[in-house]
């Protein structure tokens, strides 16, 4: 691509972020979002000491506003730079802020790639142990340049079993490799419903298809997300489920089952 052909620019870190996670998919609308949300949830719950952030670098379809309950214009700090908003104890920012819910996200290329640089480089952080990074679906521009101009701790990526999410996931992580990004493992998400009423399970998009995958790739499963309608509804109002039914125990197999795959 365009940008691989200029040579790789410098990496600098994020001013104050010690570690920065990115949340990746092969494909749109696999849970990314929803698991980058409750993964920042998720690490500051674990640990009350830790502070987290969440960017939102879904240029196209930025989905943090909405997931965490969050809208307005960052304040501009002394030294001119975006004040995250904050919301459960997680300092966001996203797109969704800069511009209106409603418009289109019409830009291409050079539009993008400025957005992108104002996302790293034009936000006061404070002091974050952790960044969720949620990155647009696919291997483009955006996701190269941002693996290049940050130093990232681990990269996490987000599958359906279906084969055609599974295909993109695996390019993903390959990407991720080509430029020396850790691939901390992979979700499998939606691989199960379980009817409320009779509790049968059904396989809509295929039972394990992410641990096929994962043992192809020689990675971890980091967590089996089964489809559920809470966490649907979860997402819509802006109460991610690892914040609000923290302890649900309809939500099996558990969301953070670690294990080969
Ligand atoms: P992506 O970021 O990959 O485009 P999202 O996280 O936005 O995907 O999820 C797409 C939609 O699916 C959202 O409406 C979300 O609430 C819903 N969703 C994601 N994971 C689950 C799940 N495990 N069970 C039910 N709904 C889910």
């Amino acid at each position: 691509s365009q940008i691989m052909s200029r040579g790789l620019p410098k990496q600098k870190p994020i001013e104050g972020v010690k570690q920065v996670i990115v949340v990746a998919s092969g494909k749109g609308g696999v849970g990314k979002s929803t698991t980058a949300v409750n993964l920042a949830l998720a690490l500051a719950a674990n640990d009350s000491s830790k502070a987290v952030g969440l960017l939102d670098v879904d240029v196209y379809g930025p989905s943090i506003p909405k997931m965490m309950n969050l809208k307005g214009n960052p304040e501009l700090s002394q030294s001119n730079l975006m004040r995250p908003l904050l919301n459960y104890g997680i300092a966001c920012m996203s797109m969704g802020f800069l511009v209106e819910e409603t418009a289109p996200l019409v830009w291409r290329g050079l539009m993008v790639m400025s957005a992108i640089e104002k996302l790293l480089r034009q936000v006061d952080w404070g002091q974050l142990d952790y960044l969720v990074v949620d990155m647009p679906p696919g291997t483009g521009d955006v996701q190269l340049s941002v693996s290049q101009n940050i130093p990232i701790s681990g990269a996490v990526i987000v599958s359906t079993p279906q084969d055609i999410a599974l295909m993109d996931a695996h390019k993903g992580a390959e990407m991720f490799r080509k430029v020396h990004v850790p691939v901390l493992g992979l979700v499998q998400n939606m691989s199960v419903f379980q009817c409320p009423k009779c509790k049968h399970k059904t396989h809509i998009f295929g039972a394990d298809g992410a641990r096929r995958l994962a043992r192809t790739l020689d990675l971890d499963i980091l967590g089996d997300i089964p489809l559920h309608l809470n966490i649907r509804e979860a997402s819509d109002t802006g109460q991610p489920i690892v914040f609000s039914q923290p302890e649900s125990d309809e939500m099996t197999p558990p969301l953070w089952q670690k294990g080969r795959g």
